[in-house]
């Protein structure tokens, strides 16, 4: 519960700050996409909700989300093109093992409330994005972007759903990495 001039993007390690809706960070995340009765939705953004609920810890630790030395929180990426890229080399890996790759869309969203870097001990370290935070609170913010592949599958869905929300379609995650607007 503070007031600071720290910028939430460079939050030292192991330090959280707390930041009002009206000062949320705007940045990108990947979301998971299903199918539901009269459209899809967004893992996080339940019944067309533009606000996902406040984020819970998914271990055991009963502590504030996102904790410095857990994983928990929304994970937000500030810039698009590191987020796409990360999301080609996913998908490659996947592709590898011959599963059927989930349908994920890529959603501007702003975060706020309590706010943590990810936590970075060699034998915890996972593979995010530059310039990713953990945020306790999120919403949409603008945009939501749909692959065309799965395009049959939801676009038209997602639309239904979350009717304040510029959906687009993209090609490929090479038009998202080099800053196109698909
Ligand atoms: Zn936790």
């Amino acid at each position: 519960m503070t007031t600071t001039t720290t910028d939430p993007w460079n939050i030292p390690q192991g330090h959280t700050i707390d930041i009002p809706r009206a000062e949320a960070i705007t940045g990108w995340r990947a979301e998971w996409v299903f199918p539901a009765r009269g459209g899809a939705l967004l893992y996080n953004f339940r019944d067309g909700h533009l606000s996902a609920r406040p984020a819970e810890c998914l271990e055991e630790h009963d502590h504030p989300v996102p904790d410095p030395e857990c994983h928990c929180g929304y994970r937000v990426v500030r810039d698009l093109h590191h987020l796409a890229a990360y999301w080609k080399a996913y998908r490659r890996t996947d592709n590898t093992r011959g599963k059927t790759f989930p349908v994920y869309a890529i959603a501007r969203v702003r975060g706020f409330g309590r706010i943590a870097r990810p936590r970075t001990d060699p034998q915890y370290i996972r593979d995010d994005p530059p310039g990713t935070v953990r945020v306790s609170r999120m919403s949409i913010a603008r945009t939501i972007y749909a692959p065309r592949d799965r395009a049959h599958y939801f676009a038209d869905g997602l639309e239904s759903f979350y009717s304040l929300v510029d959906v687009r379609i993209y090609d490929h995650l090479d038009d998202l990495i080099e800053g196109e607007t698909p």
